[in-house]
């Protein structure tokens, strides 16, 4: 479900579904002075988007479902697998020099730091590399595991969790990303990346892809 924005004649259509519903596609269309074949997209939408029903040989009927419910419905199926990007990971050996080259060249506001088995140890966010720059020369020397946040105080999230619990978590911890992880014997494997851009991204996507 999509659309949340309906046009007059969708409108109408809901009104006289909600007042003499059930009711079939053919009395709608007679109730308008409209063809049964042109009305055929706008009951499609209204049953995709949840505000009626439609049984066989019964007709159409009305679900009382508000534009809110429906909203919150679609919010409540938003998963962290559909709207994740491709986390950006970096040795923990690596200098907060490099880490910086890194954070430009791949674009990102936050890398996700790992060990030699690829598995989670921390994470570097912009202000973490500005604090270590201020006023030092030797960036080529430190390891980013001196500086970064690490574990066990990392906030992570899976592929199956829900979006809107994420961004919760966001804004909860004042952070601007999460790693997304698959739990190994020994730890985490970052497999994706979950940033305010995500959440924001799906916050449009709920007005359908016309809009
Ligand atoms: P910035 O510091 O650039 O404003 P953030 O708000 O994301 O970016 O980071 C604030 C602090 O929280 C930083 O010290 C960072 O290391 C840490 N941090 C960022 N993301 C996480 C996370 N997912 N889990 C734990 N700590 C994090």
């Amino acid at each position: 479900m999509s659309t949340i924005e309906l046009n007059k004649r969708q409108e109408q259509i809901l009104e006289i579904v909600k007042e003499n519903g059930p009711i079939t596609g053919e009395h709608i269309a007679e109730k308008l002075n409209l063809t049964r074949a042109t009305l055929r997209p706008d009951l499609a939408i209204l049953t995709m988007a949840g505000f009626l029903d439609a049984r066989p040989r019964v007709g159409y009927f009305y679900t009382g479902k508000s534009s809110t419910e429906l909203l919150s419905e679609s919010i409540k199926k938003m998963k962290v697998a559909d709207y994740q990007s491709i986390p950006v990971v970096v040795n923990e050996n690596m200098s907060v020099y490099d880490a910086i080259c890194n954070m430009f060249l791949e674009d990102v506001g936050t890398l996700f730091v790992v060990n030699e088995s690829s598995l989670l140890v921390g994470v570097l966010s912009r202000k973490d590399l500005l604090r270590t720059s201020i006023g030092r020369q030797d960036l080529n020397t430190i390891p980013v595991h001196i500086i970064m946040t690490r574990m066990p105080n990392i906030t992570m999230c899976a592929k199956e969790d829900l979006l809107i619990d994420i961004a919760k978590l966001l804004i909860d911890k004042q952070i601007d990303a999460l790693p997304v992880v698959k739990e190994e014997e020994n730890g985490y494997e970052v497999v994706g990346r979950i940033t305010k851009t995500n959440i924001t991204k799906a916050f449009v996507s709920l007005l359908g892809n016309d809009n």
